[in-house]
């Protein structure tokens, strides 16, 4: 039924992009007939166009009609008219979803070419550094024919230093190919510029995403953090975690595994009052412990080795849930690493404060438009309606699919599933049938790669440690003979084509050895056989011993035993056995998947808070960038406002509180008198500090000498003052994200909680900053270098 009515509503959706497609090709004979030099001069008439005021989409059918007659004669590719569909959706900013094979990267050069005109940068953003740089030089041809400008995002080298100015020249390019994390940080590290001059990145016009699904969705819960300084360490995290070892489940603490949650009961607040002999943990002055319990009960009971992290040389090493490969380098955040060392009994590392972070999905928000495009976006649908209002359109294969997707073969343990699998791939190869066996872990990789070893059987082994020639060898797996095994994500993006002989006996066979977290990532390996209507075949092989059914499948559905009592001869001869088998996994699964769901929802209900701040104190940053005079008034009315505030704040109505205030804010030199002022009256002690405030802005001034560089100096001492703040705003906002949903009142009020001092404690930032401006103007020594570069010492 709910499928039905999406292939109606989809229909209906084609038609209409088929209308525009008719308009496209109307075109296909004028331009096919015109000289190269005809061809080329559009470019410049659509942009002349542009600036007489015609809109993008009103030029799109007659610069789709160009792009793809000039593929046709720089690269001899004819885009087909379902890419031509695809492109539509793309720069209508949707979602196209597109089987391997059909040539998304081509299909992208359309809307890319036509946004591009407008010189404002067209961005193509895919997953790896490889894959950019590829599809890049591919096209490289093609859009310089066309008179636009192309680069790569990034230079392709490890640790490169880039020059003043050298990524400011990069993304000033019409044409941009770059991965999410590179655009991502740029992003972080030009709202760090301490001037207009190291501020490189353009605001972000048109976007459109490869791999959709993989980077917004899946990679959702990993946040960009830029790290600043080591964060001062506690030392609570031994004491917490042998408190928590003596405590028990359900009367101590209570555990929601699906919600990855874990608190104290009643009964647990009392145990841990007596164990740490105070009257109430939750007494103000105490949060630090109170983080501290929840931190290893959460290390202890939440995360589980070789499920969600590996012992390595001494080390906790996380674990990538999707490839189930180490994740050297990735640490948990606010403390939640360290508590997890302390169970383990490892030395525990140093916690690192975040300086600037933001999540994939808000930085693809900072585009006016953008669009993606997977072979696997349907199954994430409601995903992106959910965040972004962006609908997927399925768009028709150029060629029908030949790929037959057969059923699981269904087993009782992990040993005879894997030689069922060993005994399967040696019949393919005997026939010299092509065969790609995917795992879900490089350690099983491993195994298989060496039991074909064993039988005299070359192989190649993909375990997503060298992108660039993964992508080599898994373009050779359609081979004759060719035994190909690889985790889930190696080789992703490089298209297998088939070679001579191989349609014959019935093209790639794809073996995947157990079902992914997600059904998304299963399709998308299904997929990798029977590209652009070639042959091809599908299974996956099931146990009871797989791991999404160790982790989200075991508990309820095995309780009955029934199954234990049944060995692998009598699993095989019943289907009704079977039948419950694949049940159980495919419940495993969708726990599995809805679990993803809600850590998605959850961290955008909590990015909401940071996101909205982030907006306001880049938009200020920027506007203080641009500004290129202060006036007098303005500051003095600043000044005033944080004197008023300070009157109360800093009880300033004896003489000691107000000479200190006086040296520690304004003038470290101040040697006025005070004496005969009245100090109980406010308005008389707000005049006087602002009088004092006046005349050190002078003697800056005078000091600096120089118009130009005093406004210079202005500009520099009031990022300072947003900057400092911001950091621990962010900082903080990060360690109460990860401690507030510890509290006992359930999710909903944990966010509306957080919510709460999120705000208030913006607020309190922003009367923060503005004393912090003022301070920093009347105590920062400007000094200059040889080169007369200002520098700035700010106070504290
Ligand atoms: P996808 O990303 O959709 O899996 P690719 O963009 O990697 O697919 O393209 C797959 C292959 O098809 C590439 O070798 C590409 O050069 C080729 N290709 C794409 N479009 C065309 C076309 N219109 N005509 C001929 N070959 C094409
Ligand atoms: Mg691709």
């Amino acid at each position: 039924m709910r499928r039905q009515m999406d292939k109606i509503v989809n229909k209906r959706r084609l038609s209409r992009l088929k209308k525009t497609l008719k308009r496209i090709n109307a075109y296909q004979d004028t331009f096919r007939q015109a000289s190269d030099e005809t061809l080329k001069r559009q470019t410049q008439i659509f942009r002349e166009r542009l600036a007489d005021g015609e809109t993008l989409t009103s030029l799109l059918p007659e610069a789709y009609a160009v792009l793809r007659e000039a593929s046709w004669r720089v690269l001899g590719m004819y885009p087909k008219d379902v890419q031509v569909l695809g492109a539509i959706v793309l720069h209508e900013g949707h979602i196209a979803e597109m089987q391997t094979g059909e040539g998304k990267t081509l299909t992208a050069t359309m809307p890319l070419y036509l946004n591009g005109l407008t010189g404002q940068g067209a961005y193509l953003i895919t997953t790896n550094d490889y894959l950019a740089r590829r599809d890049c030089e591919e096209m490289t041809p093609l859009f310089e024919w066309l008179g636009l400008s192309i680069s790569l995002g990034f230079v392709d080298e490890p640790d490169y230093e880039y020059a003043p100015g050298e990524k400011a020249a990069i993304y000033a390019h019409d044409i941009i190919y770059t991965t999410n994390g590179r655009l991502g940080f740029d992003y972080l590290i030009d709202n760090l510029a301490d001037g207009l001059e190291s501020k490189f990145l353009p605001s972000l016009y048109f976007g459109i995403i490869d791999e959709v699904d993989s980077i917004v969705l899946d990679s959702a819960q990993t946040p960009l953090v830029i790290s600043g300084a080591p964060r001062l360490q506690s030392n609570l995290f031994g004491i917490t975690k042998t408190f928590v070892e003596t405590l028990e489940e359900d009367i101590h603490y209570e555990i929601k595994k699906d919600e990855q949650t874990v608190w104290l009961t009643p009964e647990g607040i009392t145990e841990a009052n007596h164990y740490f002999g105070v009257e109430n943990i939750y007494e103000d002055g105490l949060f630090d412990l109170v983080r501290n319990i929840n931190l290893a009960l959460r290390g202890r009971h939440l995360f589980e080795e070789n499920l969600d992290y590996f012992l390595f040389n001494g080390e906790v090493v996380l674990i990538d849930r999707i490839t189930g490969r180490m994740l050297p380098g990735t640490k948990l955040q606010s403390g939640l690493h360290q508590a997890i060392e302390a169970k383990e009994g490892v030395d525990i590392s140093v916690d690192m404060s975040a300086m600037a972070t933001i999540t994939f999905q808000n930085l693809f928000r900072q585009f006016e438009v953008f669009s993606g495009m997977s072979a696997t976006s349907k199954l994430g649908e409601k995903d992106f309606f959910d965040l972004y209002h962006k609908i997927v359109v399925q768009i028709p294969t150029d060629k029908p699919i030949e790929r037959i997707d057969m059923s699981d073969r269904v087993f009782k343990d992990n040993v005879s599933k894997n030689n069922a699998i060993v005994e399967r791939v040696c019949a393919l190869h005997q026939q010299q049938r092509p065969v790609l066996l995917i795992t879900r872990t490089a350690e099983t990789a491993e195994y298989f790669s060496m039991q074909f070893f064993e039988r005299h059987i070359p192989n190649n082994l993909l375990i997503a440690q060298n992108v660039a020639k993964e992508a080599q060898m898994i373009a050779e797996a359609g081979q004759l003979g060719a035994v190909t095994v690889a985790t889930s994500m190696a080789g992703r993006g490089t298209d297998i084509k088939l070679g001579e002989g191989v349609k014959a006996l019935g093209g790639l066979a794809v073996i995947v050895s157990e079902h992914m977290e997600n059904s998304r990532v299963d399709r998308q390996l299904r997929g990798r056989a029977g590209r652009q209507g070639d042959p091809g075949t599908s299974q996956f092989y099931i146990s009871l011993e797989d791991y999404i059914v160790e982790r989200w499948g075991k508990h309820k559905l095995l309780e009955d035993g029934q199954l234990d009592r049944v060995d692998n001869e009598m699993l095989r001869e019943s289907r009704l056995f079977q039948q419950r088998v694949k049940q159980i996994v495919t419940r495993a699964q969708r726990v599995s998947e809805e679990q993803g769901e809600h850590i998605r929802e959850m961290a955008n209900e909590y990015e909401k808070s940071i996101s909205a701040q982030r907006e306001i104190v880049y938009a200020e940053r920027n506007r203080v960038l641009k500004q290129s005079e202060w006036t007098k008034e303005s500051l003095i009315a600043l000044a005033r406002d944080v004197f008023q505030e300070a009157y109360h704040r800093h009880q300033l109505h004896t003489h000691t509180a107000l000479q200190t205030y006086i040296y520690q804010h304004i003038s470290f030199q101040y040697d006025g008198d005070l004496n005969g002022m009245n100090l109980h009256n406010k308005q008389t002690v707000v005049d006087m500090l602002v009088a004092l405030f006046e005349e050190r802005l002078a003697e800056q001034e005078r000091f600096i000498g120089n118009h130009y560089m005093y406004v210079r100096f202005m500009q520099k001492v009031i990022l300072k003052a947003i900057d400092s703040h911001w950091i621990d705003q962010v900082d903080a906002l990060q360690q109460l994200r990860n401690n507030i949903n510890n509290r006992q009142n359930g999710q909903r009020n944990a966010i509306f909680e957080y919510h709460r001092v999120a705000m208030t404690t913006f607020e309190m930032m922003c009367g923060a900053v503005k004393a912090q401006i003022v301070n920093n103007l009347c105590q920062s020594v400007p000094t200059f270098d040889k080169k007369g570069k200002l520098f700035v010492h700010f106070p504290k």
